[in-house]
């Protein structure tokens, strides 16, 4: 008999606690089951994740009470979180909260306090002020009254206190006069309620389309498919293919799920799941309100809602019948969590697939290095979709289906445009675009990264960027002033800047008056930010209408919708935006996009720079052209011999592969090798450095102790974002080789380095800077 019940306590012990299960207790209690029990004085909230027969311990406490009937985790979500636990180093307990949203944990253990307010029948057509004055209410109770009129599946107790102004003795008072029902109950919202959704019907699929669908069925029917990559182009129809298959999921009785990198920025793909599968769909993420977040868990948890869609933390949604994961944009890094555990969204779903032999498709148009080596390798499918679908409805009316190119990219070199005279930001090739483009009345897209901007140091003359002497890095200008501070938009030389760095080994110099290429002396740092471009097209452009979207201008809730809405709408001719416009927007009017300047982003000390410029590139471009031909796209560079922008010139991935696995393989980084950074944050630079250092030695130390070959560390060095928050930051890299993974995880090296206080360890970082 299983009379011994592991439970994890919300209290950091990284440990499982044992429990006996009470003989009354024992028909309620299961896997995953949210129960109370003693712990020291106090009573607890726990979760079971386990069960034994016997226990080391002889003095063991029974359990005080189970809460909810259905248990909260699912037993494949269990298995996901241990799983994370143990991968990613974070104490059990932290990986079961990170499971089960805040919402969830919240309501259940509170379930009973949870009192909701329902309109009785009859009344709710009628207009409040008569009712309330046949049934002699006063103000308060008439707001209330009002509320409901508008909230007729009910509205929590406390919500319509806050937004009538009565008092709840006022409400039970509606409840005696028989106007009101007051019950502990649960509502259902729908965070998709109010939204215009048409429902939509699938198009014939292209050959190519078809062709995918095939094997994507057939992954679907099968016990313990491969892995899928859907390599397609931009607009070659792969969100298409996803709802397809996602219908095939739904006919033979199986749920699905869809992770999308930030849902904010996907409102046009959410709302065209939702027109597709009206009703069946459930949107979970961090914009949704407690209560919203809480039904659709619930609808999923009861198998009501066949379809999950969201950004990260939806791999975790309960979905008992879970036979399809889609993972669209998968080379995205918003997929990796940033606070422990460290999680990466793609490879939790993979992990999950595995778990309970889900089919699952990763899609991009520009995969990441790790996902396509894999497919090269064989252990993933690889399918290929090389040719955009020309859709949308014709001047006929009707919709067509047609083959269109892809738009051509042209590259402008900068340092010719100034070496001829031109100061502005705008090259004369992207100027003349943009007046003919605004003179047919068509949109234009102008896109920045600022992502690094203003960190490196480059002649403006030759395009030489400073680098360190002992490694290749590019070295990052200093301020003494913190990095969020810096104005982007400053491409005068810094007065404040004085010191280059290295962030791979702490090397440091003097910032150089002249290049030390060409000797010229326009040599400084680099970045243009969003106002700035906005304010030279509209000087340039005074009939342009320039709509500026960025982290500022869209911070409100619901402001991407909006933006989004004003722009498809054609109430704007430009879109200055950065990187958060590059990402999976459908906008049939765009024929120009200029990227002012791609070199932001090129030189920054991280390993993934070439595939997040490559990436970014080819997504922007992949914005102009989706109806019609005569698009084209306009880079503009101080190096345009750089591979990356190359192969986005040729939309090439391959182009692009090729030359950057062979920059992976040469230094052992992923996904050759494994890197795990650790990171030290501390008031005192002295401190951050001294704990880095004790820590290099132990890694090292440890090391030789176990004859890994091959393992080595970088660092330790001061982080590219050297300071944040008023902390210093320092860090080393950890970097192991591939067919040694296994000896990384919890269990092995990371444990028997044991304890090590006030870091953060980052297992498969997607970025380190
Ligand atoms: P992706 O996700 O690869 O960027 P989409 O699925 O968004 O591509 O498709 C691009 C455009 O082509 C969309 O407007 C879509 O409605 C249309 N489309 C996709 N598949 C077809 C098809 N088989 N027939 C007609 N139009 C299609
Ligand atoms: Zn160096
Ligand atoms: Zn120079």
């Amino acid at each position: 008999m299983n009379h011994i019940a592991k439970v994890v306590l919300d209290v950091a012990l990284d440990r499982e606690f044992d429990y006996l299960v009470p003989d009354t207790l024992a028909a309620q209690v299961s896997l995953g089951s949210n129960v109370f029990v003693p712990f020291g004085r106090s009573k607890r909230l726990g979760y079971v994740v386990g069960f034994a027969t016997s226990s080391q311990r002889t003095d063991l406490k029974p359990l005080l009470a189970v809460a909810g009937k259905v248990p909260l985790l699912t037993e494949d979500i269990l298995k996901l979180a241990r799983w994370m636990g143990d991968y990613y180093c974070a104490p059990v307990e932290h990986a079961v909260r990170t499971v089960l949203p805040r919402a969830v944990r919240r309501k259940e253990a509170r379930f009973k306090a949870c009192l909701f307010v329902f309109p009785l029948q009859g009344e709710k057509d009628a207009v409040p002020p008569e009712v309330g004055r046949r049934a002699k209410c006063s103000p308060g109770q008439c707001a209330a009254l009002d509320i409901l009129r508008e909230e007729k599946n009910g509205i929590a107790l406390s919500e319509l206190v806050k937004r009538s102004g009565a008092g709840a003795g006022a409400v039970r008072g509606l409840e005696r006069k028989g106007l009101v029902r007051i019950a502990s109950a649960t509502v259902e919202r729908n965070p998709m309620e109010g939204r215009n959704v048409l429902p939509t019907f699938p198009r014939d699929p292209t050959p190519e389309q078809a062709a995918a669908l095939t094997l994507i069925k057939h992954s679907i029917d099968t016990r313990k498919p491969p892995v899928i990559l859907l390599n397609g182009v931009t607009g070659s129809g792969k969100t298409e293919v996803y709802l397809r298959a996602i219908a095939r999921a739904m006919r033979l009785g199986k749920q699905a799920l869809v992770l999308v990198p930030e849902i904010a920025l996907t409102t046009q793909l959410v709302r065209r799941f939702a027109a597709r599968f009206p009703g069946k769909l459930a949107v979970l993420h961090s914009g949704l309100g407690m209560g919203e977040r809480y039904d659709e868990w619930r609808r999923l948890r009861r198998g009501e809602a066949r379809l999950a869609i969201g950004s990260r933390s939806v791999v975790f949604a309960p979905l008992p019948e879970l036979g399809l994961i889609v993972v669209d944009e998968e080379h995205e890094l918003t997929y990796k969590h940033d606070a422990g555990p460290r999680y990466q969204a793609r490879d939790v779903a993979i992990k999950l697939a595995e778990i309970t032999g889900s089919a699952i498709i990763l899609g991009s148009a520009t995969p990441s290095v790790e996902s396509y080596h894999a497919a090269r390798d064989g252990r993933y499918r690889l399918l290929e979709m090389a040719e955009r679908v020309g859709g949308g409805l014709g001047a006929d009316g009707l919709h067509r289906s047609e083959i269109l190119p892809l738009p051509p990219v042209r590259l402008v070199d900068m340092r010719r445009e100034i070496q001829s005279g031109n100061r502005s930001i705008f090259s004369r090739p992207l100027q003349q675009a943009l007046a003919a483009t605004l003179g047919r009345a068509e949109q234009v897209i102008l896109f920045l990264n600022r992502r690094g901007a203003a960190s490196f140091v480059m002649c403006r003359d030759c395009g030489h960027v400073i680098g360190c002497p002992a490694c290749s890095n590019p070295l990052t200008l200093h301020y003494d002033r913190e990095p969020s501070e810096i104005q982007p938009d400053h491409s005068a030389g810094n007065p404040q800047a004085s010191t280059l760095v290295c962030h791979s080994c702490g090397f440091r110099t003097a910032l150089p008056v002249a290049c030390p290429q060409c000797l010229s002396l326009r040599i400084k740092d680099f970045g243009v930010g969003t106002q700035r471009v906005a304010e030279d097209v509209e000087r340039m452009f005074p009939q342009a209408r320039v709509l500026r979207w960025d982290r500022d201008s869209a911070s409100r809730k619901g402001a991407h919708s909006r933006m989004l809405d004003a722009f498809l709408g054609g109430k704007a001719d430009v879109l200055v935006g950065t990187q958060m416009i590059a990402k999976g927007l459908d906008l049939p009017m765009v024929s120009l996009v200029g990227v002012v300047a791609a070199d932001t982003g090129l030189h920054l000390p991280d390993f993934r720079s070439g595939e997040r410029a490559f990436q970014l590139l080819t997504q922007v471009a992949g914005r102009a052209g989706r109806r019609s031909a005569g698009a084209q796209v306009i880079i503009q560079t101080y190096n345009p011999e750089h591979y990356a922008l190359q192969a986005a010139q040729e939309h090439d991935f391959r182009a692009f592969y090729t030359q950057e696995i062979a920059y992976r393989r040469e230094m052992g980084y992923p996904p050759f090798g494994r890197l795990v950074r650790f990171l030290y944050a501390s008031s005192s630079e002295a401190a951050c450095r001294r704990e880095a250092e004790i820590l290099a030695a132990r890694i090292i130390t440890l090391i030789a102790a176990r004859h890994l070959a091959g393992w080595g560390l970088i660092g330790p060095a001061p982080a590219f974002f050297q300071r944040a928050r008023g902390r210093w930051r320092w860090h080393l890299i950890l970097r192991a080789p591939e067919e040694h993974a296994e000896d990384l995880a919890v269990g092995t090296f990371l444990d028997a380095l044991g304890p090590i206080f006030g870091w953060i360890v980052d297992v498969d970082p997607v970025q380190v800077l």
